[in-house]
This record gives structure tokens, sequence and C-alpha cells, in this order.
């Protein structure tokens, strides 16, 4: 058996109808933008590996730090001990953040960076004598697939038969200028209710790269500030440079009192979350009372693999040339984007930095279960390119390094499976 049928025997893919899929693809190697099949063909990874690797695959850097750290401590109890790489990360980390950001919190993902910060808002209220159970999230949101992640976002086919067990959440648009108004006026109606608003900042990802502008995301934290409702931002997808800046936040006015971090944390190496509160929200916490402990833990918090790994990351991410790498992107995305505009079959094209995203034209059916995903999808691996699309949403999201050069077979490629559809 090859390794693809061996598979077939043994394992559950995610996301994936086991029926109906393609056969899985083995990969044997990976480096820098490209992975490698078993019979030597490579792929461009032009969308990260599910949006997680930052600085291409097997960097030899982060595979060092990784190794030397493996050889010195590969894990501890983070209950009752701590070690530097935490130390370091945290401190490097909060360096980066909106000033008000001071404690760090650490998880296993992205899904349970936002369970955690869930639990820090509703154990808030708690903790503070307040009785406030209401949540505000944006429709089509997208914060995970475990149960709280998935009470907070929007419901889909993805969350179709556990509808009943999610709990209530009130779900807004994302701001325009035209809707803020209304959305304002329906907040305020239930003003001391409100538990928590958590949003992904200026791009909602798994809804299909969908984007709202930074001054009115600030306008309508201005307004949760105001109304001294907690705000977590979920920069699970946005951080670490995908929207061309370090973080969304850079791009806003006001700052979260919550933020949750996973994907490209580690530059895509080793499975961490990360959840940080302001002081406001740990101060809570400290009391003569047990119970107003936060009851939270993971047997991997803090795993000091996963923390070396982020820590030669973000040394990476912060080079001088990662920077340019990541403008130079952001550049000719623009450029191609403009390119694409004029495509007879485009539709919708929209770009936050690194992030590019287009729809194609295609009868009105523009759901997650759209036919012509798959056949894109699969055209491109034929040709090389691993571009796998949101339904009709087709997007790039590449790792920094890849070069102008491979940038632009990316576009030509794109440009030819275009004409084809
Ligand atoms: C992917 C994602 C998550 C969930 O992260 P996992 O590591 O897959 O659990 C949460 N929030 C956002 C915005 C994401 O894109």
């Amino acid at each position: 058996m090859n390794l693809s049928e061996r598979d077939r025997a043994v394992n559950w893919h995610p996301y994936t109808q086991m029926k109906t899929a393609d056969p899985v693809i083995p990969i044997v190697k990976g480096q820098g933008i490209y992975l490698f099949d078993e019979a030597g063909k490579s792929y461009i990874d032009a969308v990260s590996s599910w949006w997680v690797t930052l600085h291409g695959h097997a960097h030899p850097y982060i595979a060092r730090r990784v190794s030397e750290q493996l050889h010195t401590l590969e894990q501890v109890i983070f209950a009752g001990f701590t070690h530097e790489p935490a130390i370091q990360l945290s401190e490097n980390l909060l360096k980066l953040l909106p000033e008000n950001q001071e404690k760090v919190f650490y998880s296993d993902n992205g899904s349970t960076a936002v369970e955690v910060a869930l639990k820090m808002c509703i154990q808030f209220a708690c903790n503070t004598g307040k009785k406030k159970t209401k949540i505000l999230a944006f429709k089509n949101a997208y914060h995970g697939d475990t149960f709280g992640a998935m009470s907070v976002s929007g419901r889909s086919a993805w969350t179709q038969p556990f509808g009943e067990m999610l709990f209530e959440v009130v779900f807004i648009d994302p701001p325009t200028p035209e809707n803020l108004e209304e959305t304002k006026s329906m907040i305020r109606k239930h003003s001391d209710e409100w538990a928590c608003f958590i949003y992904e900042p200026l791009v909602q990802g798994a809804a299909g790269m969908l984007m709202h502008a930074p001054e009115d995301l600030s306008e309508l934290m201005k307004f949760c500030r105001a109304n001294c409702i907690l705000m977590i931002e979920d920069e699970v997808f946005t951080g670490f440079g995908r929207t061309g800046k370090l973080f969304a936040a850079n791009y806003l006015q006001e700052q979260p009192d919550l933020m949750c971090f996973s994907k490209g944390l580690t530059g895509g190496t080793m499975p961490m979350g990360i959840t940080t509160a302001s002081k406001h929200i740990f101060d809570a916490f400290l009391s003569e009372d047990n119970y107003k402990t936060l009851f939270h833990g993971h047997s991997f918090t803090a795993n000091p693999l996963a923390c070396t790994a982020a820590l030669a990351s973000m040394e990476l991410l912060l080079k001088e040339e990662t920077l340019k790498a990541i403008e130079t992107i952001s550049k000719k995305h623009q450029t191609f984007s403009e390119q694409l505009m004029q495509h007879p079959k485009v539709e919708n094209v929209r770009q936050t930095g690194t992030i590019l995203a287009w729809e194609i034209k295609n009868n009105n059916h523009t759901s997650y279960f759209n036919e012509i995903g798959k056949i894109v999808y699969r055209k491109f691996l034929k040709r090389g390119i691993i571009i796998r699309p949101l339904g009709n949403v087709l997007y790039l999201v590449p790792p920094y390094c890849i070069t102008p050069e491979e940038l632009d077979t990316v576009y030509k490629n794109i440009l030819e499976v275009l004409t084809e559809v």
C-alpha cells in the first residue's frame, strides 16, 4: 500500500467528507514556500498551510533553536513552575502589543485561546459581582471549533448539528458608516448586560476573507469602551504581519481588553495559543477568595519547545528583511488586484496587507459547498500550487519568504486557471 492508501485505512481528516474526498497527497518534505510529495512533485504553499507558516517550511533557524531546547528542557508543569522561554516570550510579545496588555496566559491553539478569553470575561463579571451574560460577535464570525468558540461563531453548516447546545450570542454586522448608528442603539438597549464583544479585526478569515475598515472598527470599539463592554480581539489569523502591520491592532485607535493569538505565533512550527489580558482584567481575579481563581489550564500550557519556536519566529519576523518582504508582498498584491478587477470572471476583489481575496462569478451559488471551488483547487494542485478556496472565494496568504518572482508565477497561474473555468 502507498501512503495515501494507508492513510485512508486509518485517518479521519479535518473538514473533509471522507466518502467523496479526493485521495490525500502525502507530503514527505517541506522547504521554504515549497512542499514535496512522494513522487518529488513540488507545491507552492500559497495559503501558508492553513494560515500558520510565516517564514517557510522547515526553517533552519527555528529548527536549530527548537532542537537545542529539546535537549535542554522539553516540558514542565506550568503551575508552580516556570522557565526562561515562557518568560522571554511573554516579555517580547507584550512589548509589541497595545500598551494596556500586561499578562500572558498560555494554551494550545486558537480555539483554546478564545475559550480562555471568553471564560476570563464571564468570570470577570462574576468576580466583580455583576450579572452580565450577553455576548456580542460579528455575523459570519469564526473563532474556532470547540464549544465556546463555536458559540461565538456564526451559525453555519459547521455548527448546525450543535445548534441547540451552543450558548446564545447576539450577532451584529461588521461596522460600516451606514450601520454603525443602528448597531450602537441596539447595544445601548441592553447596556448593562454585555459580558463582552469578540471580533476578528479587519479580516474575517474563515467567513471568506471579508474585510471592514479600521476607522469603522475603531469607532465601534470606542463605543464599547464608553459603555464598559469588554473587548476580545481575536488576532489568531491577523497577528504577526498578515495585515501588513505586525498586528491588526496597529491600525486601530482603541485598545482591546483581551487578545488571542495562535497560527503564526510559532511561525507555524508548533501548536500554541496565547490569551493576553489588561491589568484591569487580571486584577479582578486577585483575591483571598479561592473561588475567584481562573480555573483553567492545559497539560501542555507554555510548552518550552513551542515557546522557543515562537521566540525564534518572532526574531525572524522583526528582521528588516522580513518587514520589507511583507511590504513587497502587500504592494505586489495591490498591483495584481487591479489586474484581477478587470477580469470578467472575477468580482469583489479585496486586500489587507499580505491577504488578497476575490470571488469567482458563478451563477449566484455563493455557498461554502460551491463546486467551482473544488474545481479550481484541483487545477491549482495540478500546476503545483496550493490555493484552497472557501466556497467561491479564492485567496492568497503566502509565507513571507516568497520571492517576487515566485509570486509572479502564482499570479500567472491564477490568470490562466481563471480563463479555464
Ligand atoms: C483559525 C482561527 C481560530 C481557531 O484556531 P485553531 O488553532 O484552528 O483552533 C480562531 N480564530 C480565528 C480568527 C481563526 O482564524
